[in-house]
């Protein structure tokens, strides 16, 4: 028999999963709830060992590390390394998923860099975010992720990181005008900034609901991007053409000609193809709005965000707009007083 027992040890270490794959083991027998250092998880992918046991016979441990879930697997990998290297994530920042069953979803776990990621690393999360197999503690932004999940049942994969240039827009409360670049229009669109709440709550998880039906990316105000699609590989897509599509504008900005439109007919266009493609637009939905963004001052590259979400109109435009009336009517007060 090719098991070997190690059900009374509460934590593995790479060593013990040395010895058993040094002796032709080709499956360990762990107690439920057992813990594998990130070295011996390594290992146990390395020599492609079976884990059995630790689950406690629900099964959630062999999903984790069945050849259903392999390929997810490494496709987050392989995406956590694009993320570093394209620099949208830095230390341990940043945070992958895909929803691998109605009721189960992998994802990133905490405390660890999206450029060193092994599908050994990674965890397996119920939609209440209670972690039911995988040795390292699942992320503690999978709450995200999950209220993504759960408002948008297309929703296969969820993506967050912090590429510098569209986390730049989300610091400054203001997000880029539409129509400039056609592969942004078809790609991305419209793009929402959810309001600023502490990472990892639920509350911060919930700041993006407004958002999810119409749009597969949103600015999170002081904080990053997160983004939505139907694989992992999609999802990080949209993260670059978001980023490459804000950095363009900064470097547009640089040359002192403000950057030109394309006619609202033709961005017409752009939408059909969105259309067909079956990607979210919030224009999509409205009769009355122009398709276009234009931004606060001719030529800038800045506009007032969420133009088009009725239920929750965004903070600045509300106080913008207080500002701008009361200004207005004290200038014409004064007026009165003086004349
Ligand atoms: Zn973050």
């Amino acid at each position: 028999m090719n098991r070997r027992d190690l059900s009374r040890h509460r934590i593995i270490t790479a060593q013990d999963v040395e010895d058993a794959a040094h002796a032709g083991v080709v499956e360990l027998l762990l107690q439920p709830g057992a813990m594998l250092t990130a070295e011996a998880a390594e290992a146990v992918s390395r020599h492609g060992l079976r884990l059995s046991g630790r689950d406690g016979g629900d099964g959630w441990e062999a999903l984790l590390n069945s050849a259903e879930a392999q390929p997810f697997k490494e496709e987050i990998c392989a995406v956590g390394r694009k993320l570093w290297q394209r620099m949208y994530v830095d230390g341990n920042g940043g945070n992958i998923s895909y929803r691998l069953r109605d009721d189960a979803v992998l994802c990133t776990p905490t405390l660890c860099s999206k450029a060193d990621l092994t599908p050994a690393d990674l965890c397996l999360v119920d939609l209440d975010g209670k972690q039911l197999a995988g040795g390292k503690a699942r992320t503690s932004e999978i709450l995200l992720h999950l209220e993504i999940y759960k408002a948008a049942p297309e929703a296969k994969a969820v993506v967050h990181c912090h590429p510098p240039h569209a986390t730049a827009y989300a610091i400054t409360g203001r997000v880029p005008p539409t129509c400039v670049i056609p592969e942004y229009e078809v790609f991305i669109g419209r793009v929402a900034l959810s309001p600023y709440e502490t990472p990892g709550t639920q509350k911060f998880a919930e700041t993006v609901l407004p958002f999810v039906k119409t749009h597969n990316t949103v600015l999170l105000a002081n904080h990053g991007i997160v983004c939505w699609a139907d694989t992992v590989t999609h999802a990080e897509w949209y993260a670059e053409v978001v980023d490459t599509y804000c950095w363009t504008l900064m470097l547009a900005q640089q040359l002192g000609t403000p950057v030109s439109h394309i006619p609202a007919e033709k961005a017409e266009d752009l939408l059909a193809i969105k259309q067909r493609l079956g990607l979210p637009d919030a224009r999509l939905a409205e009769e009355s709005c122009p398709v276009c963004d234009m931004p606060e001052r001719p030529g800038a590259i800045t506009t007032i965000p969420n133009s088009g979400v009725s239920s929750g109109r965004s903070p600045a435009v509300t106080e913008e707009l207080i500002a701008a009336v009361t200004e207005a009517v004290l200038r014409e007060l004064e007026k009165k007083r003086r004349g």
